[in-house]
Parts: C-alpha cells; structure tokens; sequence
C-alpha cells in the first residue's frame, strides 16, 4: 500500500531535519603517495632506503578540475575523513529527499497544491447565476 501525503511529508521533515545536523561536508577521495621521487641525488634514491610517505592527498573535483590539497598530519587526514563520510550521507539524504519530493508531487491534488481550492469554486459560482438570467430572457 503506498505512503499517504502526511506521511510522506513527516519523513520529508526527519530528511531536512538530518540534513540540518550534517555539519561540514566536502567531496573527494584521499590516496597516499610514498616511494621515490625523481630527483636522483635524493636519499630515497640509494639502496635499501624505504623512499617518501606516506604522503596523504586529498583529490577531489571543482568546476571540472582536479583539485589536490595535501594533507600533512594525522590530524588532516581524519578531518578530511569525517568530511567526506558526511558528503556520502549528504549524497544519500539529498536522493532521498528527491524520491520523497517526487512521490508527494504525484500524489498532492492539483487543488491542494494551489492553496487556493476556493478560488475555483467562487469563479464557478459566478458563472452560474449569468447562463441563468440570459437562459430566463430567451
Ligand atoms: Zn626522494
């Protein structure tokens, strides 16, 4: 059986409510780079030496770029974690909110929807009275 309006209006509400309590949210994903680098003369170069790193970035994308921010410590790293876990539940949220919308567009009535149920019903009733009067003087 499907959801009623009020229903589906009170589970919009916990949705905006949820998004309310997300706090700093950002997109990207964090890798690690660690190994050696290209300059030859470079510790990491000789042999037995671990090389660089781990070194964590944070890559995401803006305005279609590639944007790459370095994060230095521990610190850095787990903020961005928290970040990007709460743009994942940012992403979910928003889809249901959508899903949520698009069910309560399709069952709202037309009426409803304009607030103004009474509008109809008085430019109906005006109507009325004039096809009588001009039907009585036929
Ligand atoms: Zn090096």
């Amino acid at each position: 059986m499907p959801a009623s309006l009020t229903e589906l209006e009170s589970q919009r509400d916990a949705l905006l409510r949820s998004l309310l309590s997300l706090g700093d949210f950002r997109p990207g994903s964090i890798s690690t780079t660690s190994g050696r680098c290209g300059k030859p003369s470079c510790h990491c170069h000789q042999p037995g030496n671990p090389g660089h790193g781990p070194h964590w970035r944070l890559t995401y994308k803006r305005r279609g770029k590639t944007v790459s921010e370095s994060l230095p410590d521990e610190p850095a790293r787990r903020k961005a974690e928290r970040e990007i876990a709460a743009y994942r539940e940012f992403q979910l949220l928003s889809r249901q909110l959508l899903d949520v919308n698009l069910a309560i567009c399709r069952l709202r009535p037309p009426a409803a929807a304009e607030g103004a149920g009474g509008l109809k019903k008085k430019r109906f009733a005006q109507s009325t009275p004039r096809s009588t009067s001009r039907s009585g003087a036929s």
